[in-house]
């Protein structure tokens, strides 16, 4: 189990991020794209306004925003006309969407600053809309900012996070023990107990969000564990492991888990998204089993 509370996760790994980049800020030294990763949504999305508000602020005092100027009262009013933020639609975040974004970056900035895209739910891109950002990424619009945020870095193309500079807010902190319990359920139970067992007491939990991270986490250690066999490459070593399923299952079940987990933050019908989770799972698992 990880301990609750570790150093340099939850808040304090917020605190953290917004050091360094501060420190980026104050030595001229800010990349073009930055990948804020880990933590929870709502600390990543104001990491990312607290960046995109420093770089306008026409009265930068050490770097702080001094939330007095145009630029800091349009930011802080959500009216900043270079300040361009999309998020998932349903599940993904599309091509259409990317190519979208793009047009508006085509307009030379309104204000004559810089002009920051903010893409929440960066872990979610769909391969194709991957693969539109990168081109963008390797030749970035003049005086244009990347913020990605992902709860999931590693679901990011390598290719991208590697023109990116990584900011860790990091979630060793905030993973709730009883992901890997929650998992071991789901994957050995019939949809009876899915719906009646298991929904009810997930829709009770009061991190929602949290607990389907740690459940997608003791998911991925699974994965991690039949393919390699390394009790060292396991997030929370030390947990019960699901009974053996075909890697392909696991990962799509981890895929159908992060899907639910990003509706729920953005606001989706708790009962709703939990109950398309446990029908999408049941039919991923159902018959599976691993051979030999
Ligand atoms: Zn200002």
């Amino acid at each position: 189990m990880i301990a609750e509370h570790s150093p340099g996760t939850g808040a304090a790994g917020s605190v953290a991020a917004r050091r360094q980049l501060r420190q980026a800020l104050l030595g001229g030294r800010v990349a073009h794209a930055y990948l804020l990763a880990g933590g929870g949504e709502a600390e990543r999305l104001e990491l990312a306004r607290y960046l995109a508000t420093a770089l306008n602020c026409q009265n930068l005092q050490g770097g702080e925003p001094c939330g007095r100027c145009r630029s800091c009262r349009q930011m802080a009013g959500g009216n900043h006309p270079d300040y361009h933020l999309i998020r998932p639609r349903g599940a993904t975040l599309k091509i259409d969407q990317i190519r979208e974004l793009e047009g508006r970056l085509g307009y030379r900035s309104f204000q004559g600053g810089a002009r920051i895209a903010v893409l929440e739910g960066a872990d979610t891109l769909t391969e194709a809309a991957a693969n539109c950002l990168l081109k963008t990424l390797e030749e970035p619009p003049a005086g244009t900012y990347f913020i990605l945020l992902a709860a999931q870095p590693d679901l990011l193309l390598p290719t991208i996070r590697s023109r990116c500079q990584e900011v860790l807010l990091g979630t060793a902190g905030i993973v709730p023990a009883n992901g890997a319990d929650y998992w071991s359920r789901l994957a050995g139970g019939d949809l009876a107990v899915l719906l009646e067992e298991i929904l009810p007491g997930l829709e009770e939990e009061e991190d929602l969000p949290g607990v389907l991270q740690a459940i997608a986490l003791a998911c991925r250690d699974q994965l991690v564990w039949q393919l390699t066999g390394s009790a060292k490459l396991l997030l929370q070593p030390g947990c019960p492991l699901a009974p053996p399923l075909p890697p392909a299952k696991i990962w799509r079940c981890f895929q159908l888990i992060q899907a639910a987990r990003a509706a729920i933050e953005r606001n989706a019908n708790r009962r709703l998204a939990l109950e398309v989770l446990m029908f999408n799972l049941h039919r991923e698992l159902a018959g599976a089993s691993v051979e030999g």
